[in-house]
């Protein structure tokens, strides 16, 4: 859940790293992060890409966390507008929490996610429109969904580039309808 906070725009590495660290000195939990202090917090995750900015967001989630009783309260299908409500926490970010911390069936709506579907299948499609076509198609059960979510973010990083993809590389190139494999 703290990587949530910490991953956007930053190296997956790093954002290890930083969990690693906090979690030597007893603070890898959302109630230890409530108890921090903000500046502290920041100078703690300095490594991130906008780290005050998600030092602020991850401190205010924690104080809500804590105020709402706990996490287990919290991550729930039911309670996600009120997740969405938090400063900092957009769909795909809310999405994500309640499926890998939640164990919620909900298929977060990611870039990646987007991007490889769209080319995999030869449409375009809408990011809005990749949850129902994942809950319509995949057996709706959490372990596919994580599987899926994290594998077409493995692929979106790794061949299925935003500009030119590199097909060649990428392990559907066997089974993707995209006009890339055939220039
Ligand atoms: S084969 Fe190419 S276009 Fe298709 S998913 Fe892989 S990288 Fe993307």
């Amino acid at each position: 859940m703290i990587s949530a906070f910490l991953v956007q725009m930053t190296k997956w590495e790093t954002v290890k790293r930083i969990l690693l660290a906090l979690r030597e000195e007893g603070l890898s939990t959302i109630e230890a992060i409530s108890r921090l202090d903000e500046e502290d917090l920041a100078r703690k995750i300095r490594a991130v890409n906008f780290y005050k900015t998600k030092a602020t967001r991850l401190r205010a989630f924690a104080s809500f966390v804590v105020e709402n009783g706990g996490l287990s309260n919290l991550l729930k299908l039911e309670m996600r507008s009120e997740l969405l409500k938090v400063n900092g926490l957009g769909e795909e970010t809310v999405d994500s929490i309640l499926l890998f911390a939640g164990h919620q069936p909900v298929f977060p709506a990611s870039e990646y996610s987007r991007r490889v579907l769209s080319r995999y299948l030869g449409v375009e499609l809408r990011r809005s429109e990749v949850p129902k076509l994942v809950s319509q198609n995949v057996t709706k059960d959490i372990y596919s969904f994580k599987i899926l979510h994290a594998g077409l973010g493995s692929v979106g990083k790794a061949s299925c580039l935003q500009g030119t993809p590199k097909c060649d590389r990428c392990i559907l190139k066997q089974w993707c309808k995209s006009n890339y494999r055939y220039p």
